[in-house]
């Protein structure tokens, strides 16, 4: 979901940007108008996260998959050890993308084998001489969530694309983070990535320049075309978020979250696929539920309610309900409320 006022904001500029004559969809990537967008992305990213300029922060195309092949790209030359933390289907693939590129890394620690109802232990005794640590801040498909992250003292690498600015974290203490644009940022096709400069220091120079991190901050991000419309649509994303302000979201993504957990586990129709309160995700619910004919009937008083496109990922089967940023409590009161009466 996007707020209604970032909607509403993008349509006009669809038509008429900023009372220039013409559309965002028609902005050159070189004009100096874009380049504002882009330097607002970064310095509302720097505030937010609460990091200075030891950070560079990077507008990238090819969505979460392009970061899982680009970096190990970057960071592990022929000799160097990654780890990987398995806690679900895009940390899965995450490790497999750097896995074909370098022999020598592995998953340090994995729930595959209980279909990740639970979190991993991240309590790790690590490999010696970690160039980085892969982790997955929230598992989308599985509905778990790290909600605080050891001090590793090695660079850790997070997929944060489900949970970027939907809690307070210290994102100071991480090598490289990186979030696709589509849950918590906007639409499709824009890629967040904020990395250290000291962490990027040590990156591999052997690579196509399209796949390079430092050759995209040498090009000013310009390296090749980046998707304009959709970084205003991040933009605006941007600005809404620090008008809510970080604490103000997630005191409201507690409040969404407790209200959908406790209907769920109040009603013996419904089995939450994470039992381990500790582990569940503020950001996605998921569910199967017991009963064919309540869960037509389920089914077909959400659709109602507009509630639409809940059904989970098919390895987990059943429901995902995805508590994004711009999902209100009154939204979330509607779904319990069908709850309520099956
Ligand atoms: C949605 C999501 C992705 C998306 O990857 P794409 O390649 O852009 O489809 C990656 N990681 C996580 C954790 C996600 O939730």
């Amino acid at each position: 979901m996007l707020p209604p006022e970032v909607l509403h904001e993008f349509s006009k500029s669809v038509i008429n940007y900023k009372k220039t004559g013409y559309s965002i969809l028609e902005l050159p990537h070189r004009s100096t108008a874009f380049m504002d967008i882009m330097a607002e992305c970064t310095a509302l990213v720097k505030e937010l996260c609460r990091i200075g300029d030891d950070f560079e922060v990077l507008w990238m195309q090819g969505g979460g998959r392009a970061q899982f092949g680009m970096v190990p790209m970057n960071f592990l030359g022929p000799n160097d050890v990654a780890g990987y933390i398995d806690s679900g289907h895009w940390a899965a693939e995450a490790a497999a993308y750097a896995m074909m590129l370098n022999k020598n890394t592995s998953v340090l620690s994995s729930t595959k084998a209980i279909n990740y109802c639970e979190l991993p232990s991240i309590n790790l005794k690590l490999p010696a001489k970690l160039k980085y640590l892969h982790l997955t801040t929230n598992n989308t498909i599985y509905g778990t969530q790290f909600s605080t992250i050891p001090d590793f003292k090695v660079p850790v690498v997070a997929d944060m694309s489900s949970d970027i600015f939907s809690v307070q974290r210290d994102y100071s203490k991480f090598g490289l983070f990186y979030a696709v644009a589509q849950k918590n940022l906007g639409t499709p096709g824009t890629t967040m990535v904020a990395v250290r400069k000291d962490f990027l220091a040590n990156q591999q120079t052997y690579i196509a320049p399209a796949f390079s991190y430092t050759k995209h901050l040498q090009a000013g991000n310009l390296l090749n075309t980046p998707n304009v419309s959709g970084i205003y649509v991040t933009l605006l994303m941007l600005r809404w978020t620090k008008q809510q302000g970080l604490a103000a979201i997630e005191k409201n993504n507690r409040e969404k979250a407790a209200l959908l957990y406790n209907a769920i586990d109040a009603n013996k129709t419904f089995v939450p696929h994470v039992k381990k309160t500790s582990d569940r995700s503020l950001m996605n619910v998921c569910f199967t539920m017991n009963n064919k004919d309540a869960e037509a009937r389920f089914v077909k008083l959400c659709e109602q309610e507009q509630i639409v496109g809940i059904e989970g990922h098919r390895s987990v089967g059943g429901f995902r309900v995805s508590l994004y940023n711009a999902v209100t409590t009154d939204h979330v009161k509607t779904l319990v409320e069908i709850i309520e009466k099956i």
